[in-house]
């Protein structure tokens, strides 16, 4: 079938509903197309908070969250989309407040904020309270929200359909996109003057994750294969405080409300490392020196995690504020961080690179003149770039909810301008390439089973492109991506039937995965220094002379891969190095 609306947005967790609610209310006819139910995007699983300087606990400003970002993102992030971001924040939650999004409260009434790493007072004297935050619960409570509204304002959802395609004319703009129908098995065209992708993060490229399994990145791979670049792609968050093993995250707000890590001695070891913020250092600082401790021979029993210590922390703080990890905790460990220090490892957990954008969430050729005609993108697929080389935790909810609205404010008035105009016409047969592709997984009779594929996959981003990396290990997972891509190519799938078909999702998921995990390990082969999230042993220090500079990644997605550059937007804050 070919569905027909003026915005099409793919994905609908915060990003994509933020986007869908400013372009319908500045009245385009609006599509958001998931894969999954909306309310089950990954936006529900966050947390610990949305960054604001509202002071509400004490005195805050727009310019010190600002400053903090930028030091955060290791100097990388762009300086005008950041001042963008932070000073649009209090308006923002004030405005998700109005629309129903349930905040805890403070003795005052007020919406109540909590510390979290990287945010100071003062350009960066001591930490300051300024999470926002509904209990553990924080995306829940905005996602259900932002979903109620979509509802009320005639936002067309169709759930459960996997775009696997983008559709491009002959001159390079986009107009649709090409999805498989996951309850019936029918291929769908996507017609529309303006596509969004709104896709989210890949964690689960990596073994250990904090993302949910529909964390596959598919949005990057399709840009890529349509021959557009991703930026920035080296730069992998991983979250100091995953359940050891498990990976299920423990949010930053349990070291906002007090929480201390502790080595085997019983050490608080980040008073070593950054001595005025401590616990509450950026991800970056505190997931590398987590590894150092495990590999000087403090970890725990000589395991490879150590303690979150909560036990002084008290009940009703556990109870009240962090009810969703202390169930977590007991459920999965089988500890009660009321009591028991809770055992943690880093977990792959967020991506500060992907689809480059401008402020306006238009996509970018990769130079900063050209924009993709008809191609928006928002939240974690995108890199504006406000989050550089490491993001500051409660930045992401705040980039989606800033960007998601400028994407949809945009797009309104894109869809205005060209309101006389009809919609580009599709090229002949715009699903043949899905259709064949679905065609050869169905029709392989010998082959392995994808789960053998993701497994080597996830292993080897694991154990070469994580926390810690080196020529040796990257060359290794360049290498490997070679022979995954042969192997994803080939895979065979048992479930030959068309309603609910998951096996098949699957099997084009790690072909997609494969695609830009090569973007990950080539970009971070590429990089010779360090540089917030990314740590080489081979090349200790950052490089402002030659690094200082984003990473623009183009593929033909065959193993042939090329880079490209774009200068940092630098304009308050000049580059220096960074001490916590
Ligand atoms: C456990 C956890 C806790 C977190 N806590 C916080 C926090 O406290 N504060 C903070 O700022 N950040 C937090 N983050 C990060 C933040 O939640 C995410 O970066 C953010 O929610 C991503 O939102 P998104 O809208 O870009 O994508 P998602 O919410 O991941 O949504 C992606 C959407 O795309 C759809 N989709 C994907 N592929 C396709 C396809 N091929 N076809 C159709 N649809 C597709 C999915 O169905 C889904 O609707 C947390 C992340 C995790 C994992």
């Amino acid at each position: 079938m070919i569905f027909s609306h003026d915005v099409v947005i793919v994905g609908a967790g915060g990003a994509g509903l933020m986007a869908a609610l400013y372009a319908k209310e500045g009245g385009a006819d609006v599509a958001v197309v998931s894969k999954l139910h909306p309310l089950r995007s990954h936006t529900g699983a966050a947390q610990g908070g949305i960054g604001a300087a509202l002071g509400n606990e004490e005195e805050d400003n727009w310019l010190w969250h600002t400053f903090d970002t930028v030091k955060g993102s290791d100097y990388l992030g762009d300086q005008d989309a950041i001042e963008i971001m932070c000073k649009d924040a209090p308006r923002t939650i004030i405005e998700l407040e109005h629309y129903g999004v349930p905040f805890s409260r403070n003795k005052q009434g007020k919406i109540s904020q909590r510390r979290f790493g990287g945010h100071t007072r003062n350009f960066g004297e001591a930490a300051v309270r300024r999470a926002c935050h509904a209990a553990d619960r924080t995306g829940h409570a905005i996602m259900h929200t932002l979903y109620d509204q979509c509802t009320r304002q005639g936002v067309r959802f169709y759930d459960e359909y996997q775009v696997l395609d983008l559709i491009m004319t002959p001159d390079g703009a986009c107009n649709g996109a090409v999805a498989y129908e996951i309850l019936t098995g029918e291929v769908h065209t996507f017609h529309s003057k303006i596509v969004c992708m709104a896709t989210g993060g890949y964690g689960r490229a990596f073994k250990t994750t904090s993302n949910a399994h529909a964390g596959t990145g598919d949005g990057l791979a399709m840009v890529l294969r349509n021959g557009l670049p991703l930026e920035d792609m080296e730069f992998v968050q991983f979250h100091p405080t995953g359940l050891y093993r498990l990976g299920i995250l423990i949010t930053e707000g349990a070291r906002g409300e007090g929480g201390i890590l502790r080595n085997n001695d019983g050490e608080r070891f980040m008073e070593r490392y950054a001595p005025t913020v401590k616990d509450l250092a950026p991800r970056d600082l505190v997931s590398q020196c987590m590894y150092k401790e495990i590999r000087a021979g403090r970890g725990i029993n000589g395991k490879e995690h150590l303690y979150l210590d909560m036990t002084h922390v008290g009940e009703e703080v556990l109870l009240k504020k962090l009810p969703e990890i202390t169930i977590f905790s007991r459920t999965y460990m089988g500890v009660d961080p009321i009591t028991e220090p809770i055992p943690v490892a880093p977990t792959c957990h967020y991506a500060m690179g992907g689809i480059p954008t401008n402020f306006n969430s238009q996509v970018e050729t990769g130079n900063r003149e050209a924009i993709v005609p008809g191609l928006y993108a928002a939240g974690e697929c995108a890199c504006v770039s406000v989050h550089g080389a490491n993001r500051l935790g409660t930045n992401s909810l705040l980039d989606l909810v800033v960007f998601g609205r400028r994407a949809g404010m945009a797009m309104a008035q894109e869809i205005e301008e060209r309101r006389r105009e009809r919609k580009l016409p599709l090229p002949d047969a715009p699903e043949k390439r899905t259709r064949d592709m679905l065609e050869a997984i169905l029709s392989r009779t010998e082959g392995e089973p994808v789960v053998n594929v993701r497994t080597d996959l996830q292993q080897s981003m694991m154990d070469n492109v994580s926390v810690f990396r080196n020529d040796e290990t990257l060359s290794t997972a360049v290498a490997d991506m070679e022979g995954l891509r042969q192997r994803a190519r080939n895979v065979v799938v048992r479930d030959k039937g068309k309603a609910f078909n998951t096996e098949l999702m699957d099997a084009v998921e790690i072909d997609f995965m494969v695609d830009y995990a090569e973007a990950i390990a080539a970009g971070a082969h590429h990089r010779t220094e360090s540089r917030g999230a990314h740590s080489r042993e081979d090349y200790d220090k950052r490089n402002d002379d030659e690094w200082l500079k984003h990473t623009i990644y183009q593929s033909d997605c065959e193993g042939n891969f090329e880079f490209s550059y774009k200068d940092v937007v630098i304009t308050r804050f000049q580059p220096k190095e960074r001490k916590y």
